[in-house]
């Protein structure tokens, strides 16, 4: 974030549906906008009754996190098991003088053991993670708890014998496959940092984070499998690492069974290495503070930043945020469909769930291969009862139809999750009534890779629901909105959303870099942890993020968040994803710049051009009135799925020579059909 640029206080779209209606403009179908976002679900009752957390429970706990942070993190810290116990609970501030952040630093843990051991006396046999194959012929794997501790074992021996020591950083370039748990805990379990690149970025995008955290030692498959398609991931490391002379090691997981090519005396098979080791590791004693992982940040708004983790309050906040979002009972199967190259993997496919003795599922395809019910087929045949998935596959699948949900049962489902970007209102109902019947409330998870964990959520037993509003804070979390000159906003209003006080799952430092640390997050607010995002608070306390900072556009003096457009475009009919940039504008200073894509059986033509602006003006007034509006095939997203709109900002300004770094789209030939299509202003 760059200080000072970019620091603008968003005003709700609502504020610009008010200057439009002081103007005199007709508001018929305004109403109804905001009748829809004003929906407000109930905690069912059942859930009520039968919850971990009900709303009481939340109240008293979220104040005694907040009025005594010491006593209340104490007690919850104990669901970890301490090698050492800790006696010093929290040593954090955000100011520049004494800056620091550190949690239970004088326990001593390790979370693999805490992800394994500790549940092998009590659930040796059940299934720690159920693998559900790219291509439904092939079978699932079901790996029990006991299963898993001995392969984790084995391969910590592989990388002890390659000399890896504590500290040392292991990249790790995998598919979803249950091998990448069992590298992830065996790196936790001898104390090496872990640093996991999306099996899907470039080379050079590979070569680069090889090199930014100075790691020797690569861990890949010869190929990855995504949709029927095969990635060529040996070949990718093999590029990468002409780039990268540090590394000497390479170890290679015959996943496809694809004939690669391997260099003599650096490059090693997987199961023959394992076979060579025991199944006996004894679990490295590692301080609260050691570092557990590094993972760079998605990149939708520039140079990754190596995000760093440590072991004890990650490990507490992994754990605890998964029991109480989800609700998670013992024995109960869960599904997070996020890929581990990014931070949800890590925390609610691995360690969250693994932490709390839970089923995981993990998913190696997408959701629309062999079609566009293999989600819901998945949550048939294992009998899934949480989910927990991102808005942008639920827009994918929206597009398709229902029809491809209505042939399956989901009746195992009792609770959805969304996470990664704003889930608009549209597509929120479409998950509620659609895919969950209407009878699973639906945690919209606020959170970032540097957060570690939830941090605005609902809880399913406690909170009554707004589509669109990821509403309260999670216990310890203390939101605040800031206007543009750090003023704090008291009451309902908009701003940028900053946090307080520490938590224990909040990242502790930028790989090599912690000046950029300390610039990018704690400068801009003084004294706090500014978020990049902008957020709207209502008058019942509740959380709407609005988007990026960055993303906030100015029309004519008004400010508006980006996610209210794309929502109004994505609620019509034809519409199946959106993204809205600002662009220059004579007179109206910026203007608006809308990318649509329509769903699959929509022909878009320029009646619909038509139809779509007067839309966005009818549902939300002039001042929203697109100038652009574009049809495109695709929108430019992060391997993540999210959209790139640091991209489509540069084709709105028509500065195309300077797109930027793209090397972590998920496919970069988007862009040249953006480029080749642009229409002309209207
Ligand atoms: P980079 O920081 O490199 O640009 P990124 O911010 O996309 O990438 P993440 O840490 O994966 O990387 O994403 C966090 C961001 O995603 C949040 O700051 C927010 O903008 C958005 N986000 C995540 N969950 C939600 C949610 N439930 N509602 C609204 N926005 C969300
Ligand atoms: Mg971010």
């Amino acid at each position: 974030m760059r200080p000072g640029t970019s620091i603008a206080l968003i005003l709700a779209a609502r504020q610009a549906i008010f200057s439009a209606n002081a103007a005199g403009y007709e508001s018929g179908s305004m109403r109804e906008e905001i009748a829809v976002v004003e929906a407000v679900y109930p905690v069912p009752s059942d859930w009520a009754a039968n919850a971990l957390i009900d709303d009481t429970r939340y109240q008293e706990m979220y104040r005694r996190s907040v009025d005594d942070p010491e006593g209340f993190w104490r007690d919850e810290a104990m669901r970890i098991d301490w090698i050492r116990p800790f006696t010093s609970v929290k040593q954090t501030s955000f100011n520049e003088e004494d800056f620091g952040i550190s949690w239970f630093a004088d326990g001593t843990l390790n979370l693999s053991a805490n992800c394994l051991d500790r549940h092998l006396a009590t659930r040796g046999e059940q299934i720690a993670i159920l693998w559900e194959p790219d291509d439904p012929k092939k079978p699932e794997r079901r790996i029990t708890y006991r299963e898993l501790h001995e392969e984790v074992c084995r391969f910590a021996n592989v990388l002890k014998a390659r000399g890896v020591r504590k500290g040392e950083r292991v990249t790790i370039y995998l598919p979803m496959v249950p091998e990448a748990a069992v590298a992830m805990l065996a790196c936790a379990r001898i104390g090496a940092i872990h640093s996991i690149v999306f099996a899907g970025f470039s080379p050079d995008a590979l070569a680069g984070r090889i090199r930014d955290c100075d790691s020797r030692i690569v861990i890949t498959a010869d190929q990855g499998l995504r949709g029927g398609k095969t990635i060529a991931l040996k070949a990718c490391v093999d590029d990468a690492l002409a780039t990268c002379p540090g590394v000497d090691t390479v170890i290679v997981l015959a996943h496809t069974g694809a004939d690669v090519p391997m260099v003599d005396g650096r490059d090693f098979d997987w199961a023959l290495a394992v076979a060579e080791q025991s199944a006996d590791c004894q679990p490295a004693e590692m301080s609260a503070e050691d570092p557990l992982f590094i993972l760079y940040t998605s990149g939708s708004t520039g140079k990754p930043k190596g995000v760093l983790h440590t072991t004890g309050g990650y490990a507490v906040w992994a754990s605890m945020t998964h029991e109480y979002v989800f609700d998670y009972r013992p024995g109960q199967i869960y599904w997070c469909a996020a890929d581990i190259g990014w931070v949800t993997g890590h925390s609610y496919v691995v360690y969250g769930p693994l932490a709390n003795g839970a089923t995981t599922v993990m998913f190696e395809g997408v959701p629309t291969y062999p079609d566009a019910s293999r989600f819901w087929q998945v949550v048939d045949k294992f009998g899934v009862e949480i989910f927990y998935g991102a808005p942008t596959a639920l827009r994918a699948l929206m597009r398709e139809g229902d029809e491809w949900v209505a042939r399956t049962s989901r009746r195992s489902l009792r609770l959805l999750g969304s996470v990664g970007e704003p889930i608009n209102p549209e597509a929120w109902s479409w998950y509620h009534e659609v895919v969950g019947k209407g009878r699973c409330p639906i945690v919209d998870t606020w959170w970032q890779t540097e957060t570690g964990g939830i941090m605005i959520s609902p809880l399913p037993g406690a909170t009554a629901l707004k589509p669109g509003s990821a509403t309260r804070p999670f216990f310890g979390v203390q939101p605040r909105l800031l206007d543009a000159e750090g003023k704090v906003i008291e009451g309902p209003g908009d701003g940028c959303l900053v946090i307080t006080d520490s938590w224990p799952g909040q990242m502790r430092t930028v790989w090599g870099d912690h000046e950029r640390f300390f610039q990018t997050y704690f400068s801009t607010f003084k004294g706090t942890y500014f978020t990049g995002d902008g957020c709207r608070r209502d008058e019942d306390g509740y959380y709407w993020i609005t988007g990026r900072i960055d993303d906030v556009i100015n029309v004519s003096g008004h400010r508006m968040g980006t996610a209210e457009i794309e929502s109004a475009l994505v609620a019509h009919p034809k519409v199946a994803e959106a993204a809205v940039v600002g662009m220059p504008h004579d007179i109206k200073g910026q203007g608006i710049y809308a990318f649509v894509t329509c769903n699959v059986e929509v022909e878009p033509d320029e009646a619909l051009r038509r139809e779509l602006v007067a839309w966005v003006r009818r549902e939300i007034g002039p001042v929203a009135t697109p100038d652009v509006l574009q049809f495109a095939p695709g929108l430019p997203k992060t391997r993540s799925g999210k959209i790139m709109r640091r991209i489509l900002r540069k084709i709105g300004e028509n500065d195309v020579a300077n797109l930027g770094d793209t090397s972590t789209l998920a496919d970069p030939s988007v862009v040249d059909n953006l480029l080749a299509n642009r229409p002309q202003p209207a």
